[in-house]
């Protein structure tokens, strides 16, 4: 199995779930990196504070599909302020695991859906403490 990837990455990669456009979304968040070129976009559709519809586009690796898609997967049905919550680690394990390199494709995901609900709460005016958004839009080119 090429590097190594997991059933559930390879199943994530192969058959994505929620992947699309989304007209008129309540939240959209872009995020992109450097690092192997992955771009990724995520659409939110809330109704009374629940997540009711996640739909993603994303232009990268096997694995910055596969999480992006096991992403949408947790989120969908949830309250918005538990979307914030997730973390990449969380995602990762839902994919029992992912190559070590490859792990920073998954901190992808992690900061469209925070850069979505963002939108969310800046169209809305719904009031957020900056710091829950404080790492966004930063490259990840330490390590
Ligand atoms: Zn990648």
């Amino acid at each position: 199995m090429a590097m190594g990837y997991s059933d559930a990455v390879m199943d994530h990669f192969i058959n994505p779930r929620n992947v699309g456009k989304m007209e008129n979304a309540d939240g959209v968040g872009k995020v992109g990196n450097a690092r192997c070129g992955d771009i990724m976009k995520i659409y939110l559709r809330v109704e009374d504070s629940i997540i009711t519809d996640v739909k993603f586009n994303t232009f990268g690796c096997a694995s910055a599909i596969a999480t992006s898609s096991m992403a949408t997967e947790l989120i969908k049905g949830k309250p918005i302020d538990d979307a914030l919550a997730l973390t990449n680690q969380a995602v990762v394990d839902a994919l029992d695991g992912l190559p070590s390199v490859k792990i920073h494709c998954s901190v992808l995901a992690e900061e469209a859906i925070k850069a979505a609900v963002k939108d969310y709460y800046d169209r809305h005016g719904i009031e957020y403490d900056p710091a829950l958004f404080a790492g966004l839009g930063k490259e990840h080119e330490e390590e």
